[in-house]
């Protein structure tokens, strides 16, 4: 596919959801990711007191919310240096929520799985897991809780594949577990992460610890092989015998992430902000962008016929909305993903599932700790909309004047609520 200028920034752009079992830590694994990317630019510097400074303490005079239905973060890549935006779409861990849980999987594009180390698989991450393979999410896991007692990296390894039938590939090796959880090994660099300090702010990167070397060699092997099988460049190394680069084997894993025949695997602990700036890097280098996965279509209004939207803010208008929400300050808080084209505010739109034409109001971008007003939203951001009176959580929008197409449904009966 040939990218065009215009859709540049789509290839810095993750949209992602945190999904997990209840209690598995997705709300402190979100809000980390949140710290992080609030003040990413710090990472790995001394800066006097941030670093030592308690992260609730942080927290609560930025005033961190993750009640957004999207929130807009930004990422640097501790390798790379680029800058990637990162939204996080809310994904209700509670199985009462499954319509909305659908929902969320039909306007995000990977998906984080977090565990719970100490207990693996657990009956409700599998029930994510099966909502998320309905819709074909790419998603990378992440074994929390590794300082708990009991906490068991080969557990949930073993149970990724064993219960949910997928093909784990873990990219880290934990150096300890429960209160000696010291670290993580990146197998993929071949490098050791220490987390020197008490709230994981502080890392110290060595070479891979002697006593760590033939176990991480097996699994490198291991990874290097399944990446293999989806991947004929490193099918042809491997069988000349030669080692991988890293960008190599971050390449093909990233594509077996992407068709989803592998699933690399992380692990660190959220409450001690310990290994979230690594599955940051990961959600960048693995996780699909909106120009990697497939168009949304259209289905027009006869029936009849079906336009595919690809990812670009010149093309056509098309817009989902996907959750309704009620602001005490502006009132209704109309949550869209644009799809295709360009949301501008002050404009009319096509509510295609209302027959309605309705007028954008103000455009807002939801961070972590404030809102920035928009004058647009571009294909593959998402965002809230003041002003739209009729649209409802999963209506379809378009160009006012286009051609009127129904975006695919978010076909799912609603779930009977037992009283
Ligand atoms: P959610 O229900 O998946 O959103 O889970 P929460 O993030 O609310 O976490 C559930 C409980 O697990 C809370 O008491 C957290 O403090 C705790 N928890 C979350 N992450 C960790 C972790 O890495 N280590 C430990 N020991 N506890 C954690």
């Amino acid at each position: 596919m040939t990218i065009t200028k215009s859709q540049q920034y789509l290839t810095h752009f993750r949209n992602i959801g945190i999904a997990a079992h209840i209690d598995a830590g997705k709300t402190t694994t979100t809000e980390r990711i949140l710290f992080f990317t609030g003040r990413n630019r710090n990472i790995g510097e001394v800066h006097d007191g941030a670093a030592t400074m308690d992260w609730m303490e942080q927290e609560r005079e930025r005033g961190i919310t993750i009640t957004a239905a999207a929130t807009t973060a930004h990422w640097k890549h501790s390798e790379t240096g680029e800058d990637y935006t990162v939204n996080i779409i809310d994904t209700p861990g509670h199985v009462d929520f499954t319509i909305e849980v659908e929902r969320s999987m039909r306007v995000l594009d990977g998906a984080v799985a977090v565990f719970d180390s100490s207990q693996g698989v657990e009956p409700q991450s599998e029930t994510v897991w099966r909502q998320a393979d309905r819709y074909g999410v790419p998603r990378i896991a992440f074994s929390n809780k590794m300082d708990k007692t009991g906490a068991d990296f080969n557990l949930v390894v073993n149970d990724i594949r064993e219960r949910l039938g997928a093909i784990p590939a873990p990219i880290q090796y934990p150096m300890g577990a429960e209160s000696e959880f010291k670290g993580v090994i990146d197998i993929i660099r071949m490098r050791a992460h220490f987390f020197t300090n008490d709230i994981g702010t502080e890392i110290n990167v060595t070479d891979v610890p002697e006593e760590y070397m033939d176990k991480v060699n097996e699994m490198r092997q291991q990874l290097i092989e399944a990446a293999a099988e989806v991947d004929e460049d490193l099918m042809h190394l491997y069988l000349e015998g030669e080692e991988p680069t890293v960008e190599q084997l971050v390449s093909a894993v990233r594509k077996g992430t992407i068709e989803k025949k592998i699933f690399p695997v992380l692990c660190g602990s959220a409450l001690k902000n310990k290994g979230v700036q690594l599955l940051l890097d990961a959600v960048v280098d693995y996780l699909p962008s909106p120009l990697e996965v497939p168009a949304i279509k259209g289905t027009h209004e006869d029936g009849e016929g079906v336009t595919e939207f690809p990812a670009d803010p010149d093309g056509k208008l098309a817009a989902l909305a996907f959750k309704i929400m009620a602001d005490p300050y502006v009132g209704r808080l109309t949550f869209v993903r644009i799809y295709s084209g360009t949301l501008n505010s002050g404009s009319y739109v096509y509510n295609a599932s209302k027959d309605k034409r309705e007028r954008v109001g103000r455009l807002l971008k939801m961070h972590a700790n404030s809102r920035e007003e928009v004058t647009e939203l571009k294909a593959g951001e998402l965002g809230a909309v003041i002003g739209l009176k009729d649209a409802g959580t999963g209506n379809t929008l378009i160009g006012d004047g286009d051609d009127v197409v129904l975006l695919e449904s978010i076909d799912v009966p609603e779930p009977v609520i037992k009283l």
